[in-house]
């Protein structure tokens, strides 16, 4: 590992005026994704900021009903949260499906929204990676693309977004809060990741000296019955090959309200407009599931490895707006 400094400002000015002077500079939070490309030479950081200790770790009450987290609340504190779990059942689960109890325990909010791609050629310093090397070229593109993107990809990368939270936060419409010696700034869940394009190795609107400070959910009385299903390989401890964050709201047997997004498929966490806007007033059965799910992943473009992913999605996205027709139904 290359050799590195440590600092561990006492609060958040120091931590900014830290990061705005060291330019080869990262923050260190639970350090379960981090730790690990550092070991493999992925990242090379010169200093490493351990933001562990700043008061950022609360989960507060908005005057019009909405919550903010802190960047530094725990993932394993955030899912067991009685305020999530009430009125935003989608995000507990999201969180309870990834990695494991001990990784849940120590990851952060921040670090959960800044985590990098598990494309196996991406940790690999043998294989060709514009992400990791841009100009480089892209060994996954004829390569083993199981766990790959089918949304929002490009010829020059095709990882998928890792992050089951992320997921979760794209469908309730989420702000991301990030500080900087320049001033502070709020980002909606949808333009922080960014799309590959020609440019893989940029993966958020973050700049460098910018910190996460906390996210923001709106009030959103749909999220109340939500739910988080994910498909993968094995039961736990496993990325998802597809995952949907879904809610819905039926009135006399119309869509009323309907949130979904989408993971694994995703170059980054996909909020599937096409799919909600074919929902919305329509007739809440199995067909119109369907022709939804069909309508989001129209766009898909797929390899031999990972083609099943389109029925898989519709299949898992229909199922999973089915599961919560039904429990309205059951009032
Ligand atoms: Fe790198 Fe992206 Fe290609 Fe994976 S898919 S090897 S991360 S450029």
């Amino acid at each position: 590992m290359k050799p590195f400094a440590y600092v561990k400002p006492a609060d958040v000015e120091a931590a900014l005026r830290a990061v705005a002077t060291e330019p080869g500079a990262k923050f260190l939070g639970g350090g379960t994704n981090l730790v690990d490309l550092m070991r493999e030479g992925v990242e090379r950081p010169d200093t490493v900021i351990d933001v562990t200790g700043l008061p950022l770790d609360a989960v507060d009450d908005l005057p019009d009903g909405g919550l903010r987290i802190g960047a530094l609340v725990r993932n394993s504190a955030l899912a067991a949260d009685p305020r999530i779990r009430a009125r935003y059942p989608m995000l507990s689960q999201a969180l309870l499906a990834g990695a494991s109890p001990q990784l849940r325990n120590m990851a952060t909010v921040g670090g959960n929204l800044l985590q990098r791609t598990r494309c196996a050629y991406f940790y690999d310093a043998a294989a060709a990676c514009n992400k990791r090397e841009p100009g480089a070229g892209c060994d996954a593109l004829d390569g083993f693309t199981r766990g790959h993107a089918v949304l929002g990809v490009s010829g020059s990368c095709i990882a998928a977004h890792p992050s089951d939270m992320c997921v979760a936060l794209a469908a309730l419409d989420a702000v991301v809060e990030v500080r900087s010696v320049r001033g502070d700034r709020r980002i909606p869940i949808g333009e922080f990741h960014l799309l590959p394009g020609d440019t893989p190795q940029n993966e958020t609107a973050l700049a460098p000296d910018e910190l996460i400070t906390a996210v923001e959910l709106p009030v959103l009385p749909v999220a109340a019955r939500s739910r988080y299903r994910k498909v993968r390989d094995r039961a736990s401890y496993a990325f998802a090959l597809v995952s949907v964050a879904a809610a819905l709201e039926v009135r006399d047997g119309a869509v009323a309200g309907v949130r979904l997004a989408l993971g694994g498929v995703g170059a980054k966490p996909w909020r599937a407009r096409a799919a909600e806007e074919a929902l919305l007033g329509g007739a809440a059965d199995e067909a119109a599931f369907r022709r939804a799910a069909e309508a989001e992943l129209a766009a898909a473009t797929v390899r031999p490895g990972n083609a099943f992913k389109t029925a898989l999605a519709t299949a898992t996205i229909a199922a999973t707006l089915r599961e919560l027709a039904r429990e309205e139904d059951a009032g």
